[in-house]
């Protein structure tokens, strides 16, 4: 299960500054009483950027690990939300999805470029929908556009500052933003999930 660890750093320094020894749970997420013998478990390491690692937590009782994911990461894909942002604002000011795609990611054909990118599209897209209707007071006159979040809340980086603003409905919105899987099958594998046996359930990060 992935839980927020709310960190105002970019991706590079979190990884420089080895910030996840700084994440900490004081209690089980299943069962904050106690008693179910909720202890740190070891990091894990994701590829992107270079040097990242999470911290996780285990409740033996539950068979569940807990990992710490910060502010700057994207969820259930690998890299950042900064590279995310980059990747939908680029389509977003683009005349079309193929005309965006056309210098990015040119060790695969066009059709895998147009599947990647429009996975991130229609990801954040659906993230700040679903954002408008359980938060209309904050974005109800907002588009559902990158560009008219960050015009309204008057930032560069959105993303990561969407993390914190959503942080109550992580779990109502898709990833890479909120922690709800892209989808129920498929999706991208960040190949740095692959992890040694232990009791991490690898179908978190498909
Ligand atoms: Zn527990």
């Amino acid at each position: 299960m992935q839980i927020r660890f709310e960190c105002n750093l970019t991706g590079e320094e979190y990884v420089t500054q080895k910030a996840w020894r700084n994440a900490s749970l004081t209690h089980c997420p299943l069962h904050p009483e106690g008693g179910c013998g909720f202890k740190r478990h070891s990091t894990y390491k994701r590829l992107s950027p270079s040097g990242t690692r999470i911290a996780r937590w285990y409740c033996r009782q539950g068979h569940c690990t807990f990992s710490l994911l910060p502010d700057c990461l994207a969820a259930r894909l690998p890299g950042t939300l900064a590279e995310v942002e980059a990747v939908v604002g680029s389509v977003e000011q683009a005349r079309s999805l193929e005309a965006a795609c056309v210098d990015l990611r040119l060790e695969i054909e066009l059709p895998g470029v147009l599947r990647w990118v429009r996975r991130r599209v229609q990801a954040i897209h659906a993230s700040l929908t679903t954002l408008k209707g359980l938060m209309p007071e904050r974005f109800a006159g907002c588009e559902p556009m990158l560009g008219a979040f960050a015009e309204h809340l008057g930032v560069d980086g959105v993303l990561p500052v969407l993390r914190r603003i959503a942080a109550p409905y992580l779990l109502s919105l898709p990833a890479p933003l909120g922690f709800r899987p892209l989808h129920p099958r498929g999706g991208e594998q960040d190949r740095s999930q692959q992890q040694p046996a232990g009791p991490d359930p690898p179908v978190l990060f498909v």
